[in-house]
């Protein structure tokens, strides 16, 4: 049957089998190790994503360098997933390995500040243009802390987010929309999430703003282009709209740049020139050392970090916000962004990968176009994405309509099987800072030939 991707749906079903018999052919290691782990681990896995993350069994990895892995069965993959985008770096970059064994030697962990931390704020600072840093284990701690203190300085509790967002496994983010109701987006979440989050359509103002009417909204949190449902691009005026609505209503607005900093080196606030009261990073910022951070203004800072916390009697409840952890901000976590962000993730290192980045598109499209499917391909700076519909979707209600959750799976499983780590979950593929052309070019020369197979059964 023809489907509204152009791809007949009896061919996907046919490769699909044959490129999972391919693949578990392949495999045989992994399997193994999967099969000892199940003993020790849920579902062979240390980590329950780690399996359904994939539409295929858990592939063990063994090393990475630059653009590439390989796994224990011996495969060398090309990259272009970059651990959910935490790989921008590319694997091993010589400044992280560096600075991160002589931290580990010289100790990396004190709870207590260091220079490092100093020179990573100022750097943060300086780059994503907000005055004040705090710092986790990752983006998911960091909107949670954000969450936090946007209630306590406003009482309020509503957090306000778009359809089709991913902002972390904290509760607020976790609901859904069913239809117009919203939902707990996965088991074991509090009823009451649902009650304290609306999602809106992104770029809807109309529904942004009756949304915020009710001044119950104490945030905003909104990437500054989505990136979880493909490329989702703001509309011009939409955010300039967002910034004027929020502040009317009195409500804070945080962007997360999570993904979006692979966009540009200011991150796509930088590049759009956006105001806002909290930005929040994680993820490639110390290659993929775990470090989280948010920046805010000086006056929300002033307000909700104020000197002299202090625990007081044992047990007590004590007028600060809830901040913090023991293992945030440890000195090997503060070792690795320093040198991630000012020797890797360089100016010049960003016009170099943004430079594939086009190339990657460029490419992409030519293959779409040649193909005849109609689709199109979106891009932000060195991150592309491919989806089945002939124009990009302006929403999250749009792209789940455009997805076609089984021609995706095949996809990555060809590549998969052809030493392309092709992206998932509605992503597309990213350049790293470690890719060359080459790398590009076979990325683009096996999504080509891709392509013909499931247009061209009979070649
Ligand atoms: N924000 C955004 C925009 C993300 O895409 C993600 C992860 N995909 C997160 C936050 C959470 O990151 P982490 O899982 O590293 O906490």
């Amino acid at each position: 049957m023809q489907t509204r991707t152009g791809v007949r749906s009896e061919r996907v079903a046919a490769m699909q089998a044959r490129e999972l018999a391919r693949f578990a052919a392949g495999h045989a290691r992994s399997a193994s190790l999967r099969e000892r782990a199940k003993a020790s681990m849920p579902r062979g896995v240390p980590m329950s994503w780690m399996e359904s993350l994939y539409e295929y069994p858990p592939v063990f990895a063994e090393t990475g360098a630059g653009s590439r892995f390989r796994d224990v069965d011996g495969h060398e993959y090309l990259d272009m997933y970059l651990g959910d985008m935490s790989g921008f770096c590319g694997h091993a970059p010589v400044p992280v390995v560096e600075a991160v064994g002589r931290r580990m030697a010289e100790g990396n962990h004190f709870l207590l500040p260091g220079e490092d931390a100093i020179v990573v704020a100022e750097h943060l600072a300086e780059r994503y243009r907000l005055p004040q840093w705090q710092f986790t284990l990752s983006a998911t701690q960091a909107n949670t802390e954000v969450i936090r203190i946007a209630r306590q300085l406003t009482g309020r509790e509503v957090v306000l987010m778009f359809d089709g967002k991913y902002h972390g496994h904290g509760d607020p983010t976790l609901v859904v929309l069913e239809g117009d109701r919203t939902v707990p987006e996965l088991q074991g979440l509090p009823g009451s999430v649902t009650g304290q989050a609306r999602l809106v359509q992104f770029n809807d103002v109309a529904g942004l703003e009756a949304a915020l009417a009710p001044r119950d909204v104490a945030l905003v949190l909104t990437e500054p282009v989505m990136t979880n449902v493909g490329i989702i691009e703001p509309a011009p005026g939409f955010h300039a709209a967002l910034r004027e609505l929020t502040r009317a209503a009195g409500t804070f607005l945080a962007l997360d740049e999570t993904h979006s900093l692979v966009g540009a080196y200011g991150g796509m606030a930088g590049e759009f020139g956006l105001a806002t009261d909290f930005l929040t990073v994680g993820k490639a910022i110390a290659a993929g050392v775990p470090l989280g951070a948010y920046g805010m203004t000086e006056e929300v800072a002033a307000r909700s970090l104020p000197a002299g916390g202090h625990q007081l009697a044992m047990g007590d409840a004590f007028a600060e916000i809830a901040t913090g952890g023991t293992l945030f901000a440890n000195a090997l976590a503060m070792a690795a962004g320093r040198a991630a962000l000012t020797e890797v993730l360089t100016p010049q290192a960003f016009d170099r990968a943004r430079e594939l980045g086009t190339r990657m598109a460029d490419g992409v499209r030519e293959a779409v176009a040649a193909s005849s499917l109609p689709w199109n391909v979106a891009q932000m700076g060195t991150h592309a994405y491919y989806g089945f519909a002939p124009v990009p979707a302006r929403n999250g209600a749009e792209a789940r309509v455009n997805d076609d959750p089984d021609l995706r799976a095949l996809m990555r499983l060809w590549m998969v099987n052809r030493g392309v780590w092709e992206s998932g979950w509605w992503l597309g593929p990213t350049v790293s800072v470690a890719h060359d052309e080459a790398d590009v070019d076979e990325y683009v020369a096996k999504f080509g030939e891709l392509l013909d197979e499931l247009t061209h059964p009979q070649r």
